[in-house]
């Protein structure tokens, strides 16, 4: 029996192409095309790097209609989400990271200690050799192509293993015979969790994975007994906090686009929603209301339209059984529903779903659903609306909403989550320039921002003396003398009141003791 994976498109269940796990010796000779490649990068200048990126970008502006084709064949995705968040945001990332690439991956001189102020100090910003990118399904385009051009920029040699439900085949075929991006230099290895297990066993210099925490556990205690530094950029269980301040139309506006944009299939979509009692009756009836108006995907829809739909399909069969089942949990624990809902067993059309009374020991409030839901819970003061939001297991990012600036940067300090947003949603996810990154179970490590290329780099350090004194004061042979300058050094310099006198009258002598000093 063939072992093969099939790659389905969700819309309408049929069969787009079927791929196969890789073997061990494939896996080595990939590891070698890219050894040999990485050499070939190293020596080139960031600037000509820079060139290559380019090319990803006209070739994204070329042939974007069949770039979202393909990433909507294989997602299911509403058009207008696929566009906005895959590729539009590729050629965002890409003008930010061409314009901070001459400056971040230049040498850097390096500040020294007073002690130290006869040498210099430097930082080179070196490439790591091989980097290994593991991602995930929901956004199989942007996931794989901004992690691999980052690290590219860098100097590495790049090998990305997409997500075996999203493998985008036909459009990285497509991208590497018609974009003249460098050979080899990024490898998308096609395959299942196999091929990302048997890429690992390889050894690359840097793991950079997205995804579960579940595989994320794993990937860190393979990494962990080779050695292997890993970025992980896993899941979460967003809250979004409502103050009774707010102008109700843009917070609804706001709330519904994100809980159900991507059909919720975010790590940073809002699924769990505090609203503060003095708004509650106002704001959650007007949120359904409008939410029932949104278009749901549907095996009929025109695909090629912008407005194709709303909320696009689920992506994964095995999600519609998560989403499924806390629904069904959520039910069967006292929640109340308030629109959507499971409409038929197994679809992967599942309308934008909110429910009422909810509380934390239900599954849709607790773990992460990766669907068009949303739980909402009441709430009376800001302490407890803090203390709800935190208690959880993940920490991605957060919302907060109030017209109250102070309030609302209080709230942002006090949550325990990697990112936040106030009066807005998962937007500092679309901002380069802004570090990404999760705490608790959501990930260890930053990706992008200000200084993103240094997580593909060794930042190297490097001290340059001069052929001077015979004898450095901190060298053999170890005195009596020179220790008692030392200390007194200690004392004049770092000690409660600096005493500059007694610091010249004691460095003096101790920087000139190497050329008295003789080994016995
Ligand atoms: P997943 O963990 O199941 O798979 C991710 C990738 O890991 C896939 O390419 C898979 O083939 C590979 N993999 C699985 N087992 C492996 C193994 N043993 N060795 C090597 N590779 C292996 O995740 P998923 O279902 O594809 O993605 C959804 C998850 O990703 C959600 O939890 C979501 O929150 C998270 N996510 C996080 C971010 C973020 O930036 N924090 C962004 C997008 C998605």
């Amino acid at each position: 029996m063939s072992n093969s994976i099939h790659i389905q498109n969700p819309i309408n269940n049929k069969v787009l192409y079927e791929i196969d796990e890789i073997t061990d010796i494939q896996a080595s000779s990939i590891f070698e095309t890219a050894k040999k490649t990485q050499s070939v990068i190293q020596n080139m200048s960031v600037k000509a790097r820079i060139e290559e990126v380019f090319k990803i970008r006209d070739y994204v502006i070329q042939y974007s209609d069949f770039i979202l084709d393909c990433i909507i064949a294989e997602t299911g995705k509403a058009r207008t989400d696929a566009f906005a968040a895959e590729v539009f945001e590729v050629t965002d990332v890409i003008d930010v990271y061409t314009k901070l690439a001459p400056k971040q991956l230049q040498d850097q001189k390096m500040n020294w200690p007073i002690f130290l102020m006869e040498k210099k100090s430097r930082q080179f910003r070196e490439p790591l050799g091989t980097v290994l990118v593991i991602t995930p399904w929901n956004f199989p385009f942007y996931q794989v192509i901004v992690p691999s051009l980052m690290s590219f920029l860098a100097g590495n040699a790049t090998i990305v293993k997409p997500s075996e439900v999203t493998p985008l085949k036909p459009l990285w075929e497509h991208f590497f015979a018609h974009s003249g991006f460098m050979k080899d230099a990024i490898q998308v290895v096609i395959g299942g969790k196999e091929t990302g297990a048997k890429l690992l066993a390889q050894k690359p210099d840097k793991v950079h994975f997205t995804g579960s925490v579940n595989t994320g556990r794993k990937l860190m205690e393979a990494c962990a007994k080779q050695l292997i530094p890993i970025d992980l950029e896993l899941g979460g269980k967003d809250p979004s906090i409502v103050f009774d301040d707010v102008d109700v139309d843009r917070t609804v506006n706001g709330i519904m686009w994100g809980a159900f944009t991507n059909a919720g299939q975010n790590c940073t979509g809002i699924e769990r929603l505090y609203v503060q009692e003095g708004i509650y009756d106002q704001l959650v009836p007007y949120l359904v209301e409008r939410t029932k108006r949104l278009r749901t995907s549907n095996i009929n829809r025109d695909t090629s339209s912008p407005e194709d739909c709303d909320v696009g399909a689920i992506t994964a069969s095995f999600q519609v059984k998560v989403i499924e089942d806390h629904i069904e949990d959520a039910i069967a624990k006292g929640a109340t529903l308030l629109c959507g809902g499971i409409k038929e067993k197994g679809s992967h059309h599942i309308p934008p779903t909110i429910f009422e009374n909810c509380n934390h020991s239900m599954k849709i409030a607790s773990e992460e659903t990766f669907g068009p839901t949303l739980a909402i819970m009441k709430f009376k003061t800001e302490e407890e609306a803090i203390g709800l939001a935190n208690d959880s297991v993940y920490g991605l990012s957060a919302s907060v909403w109030t017209k109250d600036a102070a309030r609302g940067e209080r709230v942002a300090r006090a949550l325990k989550v990697g990112n936040v947003c106030i009066n807005n949603h998962m937007l500092n996810e679309a901002n380069p320039y802004l570090p990404f990154g999760g705490v608790k179970d959501s990930g260890i490590g930053r990706f992008k921002g200000e200084d993103g290329l240094l997580t593909f780099c060794n930042l190297k350090s490097v001290l340059i003396d001069k052929q001077g004194k015979l004898i450095e004061p901190q060298w053999y042979p170890y005195t009596n003398s020179k220790y008692k300058l030392l200390h007194a050094v200690m004392l004049s310099w770092f000690g409660k009141k600096r005493n500059w006198f007694k610091f010249i009258t004691n460095v003096i002598p101790l920087d000139g003791i190497g050329n008295k000093e003789k080994f016995k």
